[in-house]
């Protein structure tokens, strides 16, 4: 079995300005990998990228041996239409900064919003599997509320919901608590947590270091467009002799 997530040499350029440099990078199954760097230095332009919110100007992605964004015939690649990257965007869960919940929806709406919409499977079948997940993200209770009845935290913790009723193979998180009162995000990490535990494949761009250094396998160090090192959280978070750490924060 190879990696869940498989990316070579991937440039982004906006403009004149590249934000992705030469980005090579492989999540294993079931890996948690945490992303860290100073602001601007395109953190959130990679998830973007695997997650075809953006598209690569070179390099390629591939997510459980698919091809990310083409289709290969002999030696040519063809770029997939929109329905084709609608599908295959499906494979990976984003969680953002801001929720993004539908305001106008309750939350156990937003919750099978797109396993009946977008993957048109039955309510009657997606209900049980959206109730399972609120008792997972500990709110139950909240399945009639609005987003504007919920705290932050607790927005946040549907909108992860909302991302794991589509069942996809790995969970993208930018900075899922950066917007977040601080006495609000320990609930949304203890989430994530658990989710890494249940063998969930995670990539999650935080400044939350504790966070890092206890779940993460892995920790990657990005720095103006380049993974500039990789390591466990041990090497990466607790090494004294270098700066940079103590610099971005
Ligand atoms: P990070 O998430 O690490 O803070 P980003 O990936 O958001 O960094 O951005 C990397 C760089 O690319 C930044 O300098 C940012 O201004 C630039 N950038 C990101 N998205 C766009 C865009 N849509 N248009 C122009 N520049 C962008
Ligand atoms: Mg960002």
């Amino acid at each position: 079995m190879s990696s869940m997530v498989v990316a070579v040499d991937l440039n982004k350029f906006f403009g004149d300005f590249q934000a992705l440099d030469k980005v090579s990078l492989e999540i294993e199954h079931g890996e948690v990998l945490c992303i860290i760097g100073p602001s601007g230095s395109g953190k959130s332009t990679l998830l973007r990228c695997i997650n075809q919110l953006e598209r690569i100007d070179s390099g390629a992605i591939w997510i459980d041996d698919e091809l990310i964004g083409f289709r290969q015939e002999g030696d040519k690649l063809y770029q997939l239409n929109d329905t084709e990257i609608a599908r295959q965007r499906l494979s990976s869960g984003m969680v953002f900064q801001r929720f993004n919940l539908f305001a106008h929806m309750t939350v156990l709406e937003n919750i099978i919003e797109g396993p009946v919409i977008v993957q048109r499977r039955t309510k009657s079948a997606v209900i049980p599997e959206a109730m399972a997940l609120l008792e997972k993200v500990g709110l139950t209770d909240k399945k009639n509320a609005y987003p504007s009845e919920l705290s932050g935290g607790q927005q946040q913790r549907i909108a992860i919901a909302r991302a794991l009723a589509m069942k996809p193979k790995l969970m993208l998180f930018d900075e899922p608590t950066s917007a977040l009162d601080p006495e609000l995000v320990s609930d949304v990490l203890n989430v994530m947590r658990d989710l890494a535990t249940s063998g969930m494949t995670m990539v999650v761009v935080t400044h939350e270091l504790g966070f890092a250094r206890e779940v993460a396998n892995r920790v990657v160090f990005m720095d103006r467009g380049k993974i500039i090192e990789s390591g466990t959280p041990q090497e990466i978070l607790s090494n004294p002799k270098e700066k940079r750490t103590q610099d971005f924060i």
